[in-house]
């Protein structure tokens, strides 16, 4: 089964970082698609190239307060959320409120049309965890009450949520877990490691590691993680399933290599880390390999060649 098997496809979010990247390999399998995207933060400009593209429709819409789609829809990817630290952080109650109220539009909007959804959940849901490396059978170690709780425990509730909408409504109904992801048209200025790592050393400046950057992290190229994400729409397995790359980089190391990729004499300097920053991430990735065949391909050194260069083109 391939994603050419869906005709029409809703991308809530789809004018953000993931969400354009798979709004343009659906139309590219000749998927027609429907964009939805308060532009709370991401923007139309992520999505201007596909705006002359045939069966693609972009829609400023806030999913919180109501999402309707005429005609046909056979796929709806539910994407929107703010996602970065900083984003979520500057937007507790929205990041709340999308994965809660969103998520019950977005899935009313799948039960409505007969379509298939996938959630897109986070390695955050399992937390600051105490299982290495992750599998989707661990049920995580997450603070709620701590600051990233406004996210770690909306998509968690998402996850509920759509799995009460599959076993009560009769949803075909998909979650994936997405580990941290980089690659072009995240925003410089959204506080994840890579795009400030990048921005820094393209500017000269120091670069910021947390702690004393021994903490861990797996990072899955953006063209790796939107191949595995359609391989489990169109498979027709719930999940949930981790998709990210297992290779595990310490934050210490990820910025040598920036530094290096970006050819830049940077030096770094070590900062107080945030409350509740994971020590260790990585995904378990042995069901999608089973599940969906799907394993990374893009290896780390080739896919920072590519987003330094993309930082550098655009001056983003
Ligand atoms: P992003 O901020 O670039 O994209 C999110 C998009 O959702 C933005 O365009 C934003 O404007 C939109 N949005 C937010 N609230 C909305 C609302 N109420 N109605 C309509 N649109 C709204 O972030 P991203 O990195 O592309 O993340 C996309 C999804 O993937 C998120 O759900 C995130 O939790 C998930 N995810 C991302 C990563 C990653 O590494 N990038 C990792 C795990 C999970």
């Amino acid at each position: 089964m391939d994603v050419r098997r869906f005709s029409r496809a809703v991308v809530t979010g789809g004018a953000g970082f993931l969400g354009s990247h798979l709004c343009e390999a659906l139309l590219d399998a000749g998927v027609e698609v429907v964009c939805l995207d308060s532009f709370l933060t991401g923007g139309p400009g992520n999505v201007e190239h596909l705006t002359d593209r045939p069966g693609f429709t972009l829609r400023r819409c806030d999913i919180t307060e109501y999402v309707h789609v005429p005609g046909p829809v056979d796929l709806v990817l539910h994407f929107a959320s703010p996602a970065s630290p900083v984003d979520y952080l500057k937007l507790p109650l929205e990041t709340l409120k999308v994965g809660a109220t969103g998520t019950w539009h977005a899935l009313g909007l799948a039960k409505d049309k007969g379509a298939r959804f996938l959630l897109a959940s986070t390695s955050e849901t399992y937390g600051d965890p105490q299982v290495h490396p992750q599998p989707e059978t661990y049920w995580g170690h997450v603070n709620p009450v701590g600051p990233r709780g406004v996210y770690d425990e909306s998509k968690r509730y998402a996850e509920a949520l759509t799995t009460a909408y599959r076993t009560t409504h009769g949803v075909d109904t998909a979650i994936v877990r997405i580990f941290n992801t980089y690659g072009p048209r995240m925003r410089a200025a959204d506080g994840r490691a890579i795009p400030t790592f990048i921005r820094q050393a393209l500017a000269g400046e120091p670069v910021t590691v947390a702690g004393d950057g021994q903490q861990t992290r797996s990072i899955c190229y953006v063209d790796d993680l939107v191949v595995g994400i359609l391989a489990l729409a169109a498979s027709g397995h719930p999940g949930p399933v981790n998709i990210g790359n297992p290779e595990e980089l310490t934050v210490r190391g990820i910025a040598e290599d920036v530094i290096r990729a970006a050819g830049s004499r940077s030096g770094i300097r070590f900062v107080p880390r945030p409350q509740d920053d994971p020590q260790v991430r990585r995904p378990d990735t042995t069901l999608a390999q089973t599940l969906l065949g799907w394993k990374p391909e893009v290896d780390w050194a080739e896919g920072l060649r590519r987003t330094v260069e993309w930082f550098r083109a655009t001056g983003a």
